[in-house]
């Protein structure tokens, strides 16, 4: 279990797929791509609202640096600790951290998910794009004054 969580994050905090290490995961810094390009795995599983787990991820991860730089700033600088600078510093930290993170926090809450929830055949299921034929086929028939 725990060789099992340590490989799905370490492929996560590289940025890749948790469940095979295949990349490209993000096509850009905030956009997924709907499959891993190697195993299929469908990144989003299947639930609606499933990435608010990634939010969560991203949320305590900037409360975390919050309270870490506010503990150092504090520690450093005490008795007399420069109030002005130390809201600057958080109000920008606090505005780049979850941008920064977002790609990870995707990946890391899919580890976590693949961690508890293993991947099954369903989960590889690519959606399927139609196809010109196939469309032709679902289009209605047209009636015979087209
Ligand atoms: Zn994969």
């Amino acid at each position: 279990m725990l060789k099992r969580a340590c490989r799905l994050y370490w492929r996560a905090a590289r940025l890749r797929c948790p469940n095979c290490g295949g990349r490209p995961v993000f096509l850009t810094w905030t956009h997924m791509s709907p499959n891993c390009p190697v195993c299929g795995l469908r990144f989003e599983r299947g639930e609606r609202g499933y990435w608010v787990g990634a939010y969560f991820f991203n949320l305590m991860t900037m409360e975390t640096v919050f309270t870490v730089w506010f503990l150092v700033f504090l520690v450093a600088t005490w008795p007399n600790p420069p109030w002005d600078t130390l809201q600057r510093e958080i109000t920008v930290l606090m505005l780049l951290v979850p941008i920064a993170f977002f790609p990870f926090s995707k990946t890391f809450f899919l580890a976590f998910d693949l961690l508890v929830r293993p991947a099954t055949e369903e989960d590889f299921s690519a959606p399927q794009e139609a196809s010109p034929l196939k469309r032709q086929e679902d289009k209605p028939p047209r009636a015979a004054g087209d």
